[in-house]
């Protein structure tokens, strides 16, 4: 009877890390390009703590966790886009153990149990730089990856640029590319980040781009800050990657322009992002627009996304939404002959053409930094 007890208990603790593994699955899909033996999630503290931890799939109870044994040790505050971080699972999903990376300190928190237990240890490390440019060739992650990039630096490239280039369908062939980027790694070789300090894309449907890093913020040559007010499109690379990197692939999606909005042809499930800060103002079926949702942002500005195949869970009437939050999933509800996101945008009523808004950047470089910023613009780029 024991022994059966026992078998039952082992069987259901199973099937409980199975259903953990499931829920993981999603958010480590593109850590599996990695060559790793665990799985990790990494990133920079470009939002607060929380919310990079939430990012990274950890659940409310783990990342309170985390703060109460970390808080005696480091100030949250003063974690910045300069420092970064590595979420270690198990094969397995479960979550093991956190390291943060701040200039010359390594502070890490190992979980089990339901306990955090943290500590700070100081490694020497190095950093390497590499500067690496090319030419694109079927798709933008093809042509970087012959040149070796690593996987997270071509994402946080795309994030860069995610503004002013949508690299799902505006990439032709030929088209130009440079990184400038650092790697940080300890003695023994294990990389504990990367860092780009410059980037450019010059593209025949986007133009010259050019991004140089100061004082942990993105700006173009002439000093303009690289954040605005909408993203470039409704369909985030970094997401899509992780979505096709699982089905190993690399897609290069199109978009047609049947009526006033924008029509983005792409698998269902595809995830949608709001394209700006707002509130939703409508989540519902809307006759053949299907399951459909509406976004109201500042001044007079309302997207619309319809065709989802589903909402997200936080996507409900009354809401707010960041710029890049998960909204919806692309799908064919409604009348569309197959699936495809329906993206429009209207100002005060009006439709507007989302590709020819002109996007005012967010923060621009303060101009007592103008002639330092000018000359490691040019060290960079020096035939600009
Ligand atoms: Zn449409």
């Amino acid at each position: 009877m024991m022994i059966r007890k026992i078998a039952f208990f082992a069987a259901a603790m199973a099937l409980l890390s199975a259903g953990a593994y499931l829920l993981l699955r999603k958010t480590l899909v593109f850590e599996r390009l990695s060559p790793a033996p665990f799985n990790s999630v990494s990133g920079s503290f470009d939002n607060f703590f929380t919310v990079e931890m939430e990012k990274a799939g950890l659940d409310r109870a783990k990342i309170s966790c985390l703060e109460q044994s970390l808080k005696k040790k480091i100030s949250f505050a003063r974690l910045g886009p300069r420092d970064s971080y590595a979420v270690y699972f198990s094969t397995a999903g479960e979550f093991r153990y956190l390291e943060i990376y701040k200039s010359a300190d390594i502070y890490s928190s190992f979980y089990s149990g339901g306990k955090c237990i943290s500590k700070k240890s100081r490694e020497a490390f190095e950093t390497e730089t590499f500067s690496v440019s090319g030419e694109i060739k079927d798709n933008l992650w093809a042509s970087m990856s012959s040149k070796k990039i690593p996987p997270s630096v071509i994402l946080e490239y795309t994030d860069i640029f995610s503004w002013t280039v949508d690299f799902l369908t505006e990439v032709r062939d030929k088209d130009k590319f440079s990184i400038f980027y650092e790697e940080r790694k300890t003695k023994s070789g294990k990389t504990l980040g990367y860092r780009i300090s410059a980037a450019s894309y010059e593209g025949s449907q986007t133009g010259r781009n050019i991004a140089v890093e100061f004082n942990g913020a993105y700006y173009d040559e002439k000093g303009k800050g690289a954040k605005s007010f909408f993203l470039r499109a409704p369909l985030n690379y970094r997401r899509i990657s992780s979505y096709f990197t699982y089905k190993r692939y690399h897609p290069v999606l199109k978009y047609v322009r049947p009526h006033l909005g924008i029509d983005y042809a792409a698998p269902a499930g595809t995830p949608v992002s709001a394209v700006a800060d707002g509130r939703i103002s409508f989540a519902g079926n809307k006759g053949g627009y299907g399951k459909f949702l509406e976004i109201s942002h500042a001044m007079g500005y309302v997207t619309t996304y319809g065709h989802l195949s589903k909402f997200s869970s936080k996507a409900r009437a009354g809401r707010k939404v960041s710029q890049g939050d998960v909204i919806g999933y692309v799908g064919a509800t409604g009348i569309a002959t197959g699936p495809h996101l329906d993206f429009r945008v209207k100002q005060n009523g009006k439709f507007l053409n989302y590709l020819k808004i002109k996007n005012k950047s967010s923060m621009d470089l303060p101009s007592k930094y103008k002639k330092e910023f000018s000359e490691k613009v040019s060290r960079y780029f020096p035939n600009i």
